[in-house]
């Protein structure tokens, strides 16, 4: 059954000139890119968007790391969206990741590890209405 789910082609994937390479992996992957959008996520955002980890020793690089450059955000569509998301990443560490996933093809370290998938279905639908209005998914 179809499903969605939401990603962030993360600052270091941007940087680096590997977003398109990420997006076209994604496509080759049989995801439907339902809306998408180039941002600059701010600290507030950063801090809400992973407030889940606000308690860990990384949270503070990682709130900087997320909002030190421009992010693709976008909400996706296929069978299975959410494990086949994760599966395509691979580990969050790239170094553990299985080869051509893509935290191995293009993470340079376990905090710059190049993309964001939700964990869950109802993850899903709170990160895409974090920053898609509905109207935006018809
Ligand atoms: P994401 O939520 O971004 O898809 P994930 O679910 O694989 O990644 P989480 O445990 O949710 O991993 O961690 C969120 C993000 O925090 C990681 O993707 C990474 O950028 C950063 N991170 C996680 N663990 C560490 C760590 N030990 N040191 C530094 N950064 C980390
Ligand atoms: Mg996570």
């Amino acid at each position: 059954m179809s499903e969605r789910t939401f990603t962030i082609i993360k600052p270091d994937s941007v940087e680096n000139g590997n977003a398109g390479r990420i997006i076209s992996h994604l496509e080759a992957a049989g995801f439907t890119i339902l809306a998408a959008r180039m941002t600059h996520l701010s600290q507030n955002q950063a801090q809400a968007f992973y407030a889940v980890h606000n308690e860990r020793p990384f949270y503070n690089d990682l709130v900087a790391y997320m909002t030190s450059g421009p992010v693709w955000v976008m909400a996706l569509e296929r069978d299975q969206a959410v494990p086949t998301l994760r599966k395509e990443m691979g580990a969050t560490n790239p170094a553990d990741a299985d080869q051509g996933t893509i935290r191995k093809l293009y993470g340079e370290s376990i905090e710059r590890n190049a993309i964001h998938g939700s964990d869950s279905s109802e993850n899903a639908a709170i990160e895409i209405a974090f920053f898609f209005p509905a109207a935006d998914l018809a």
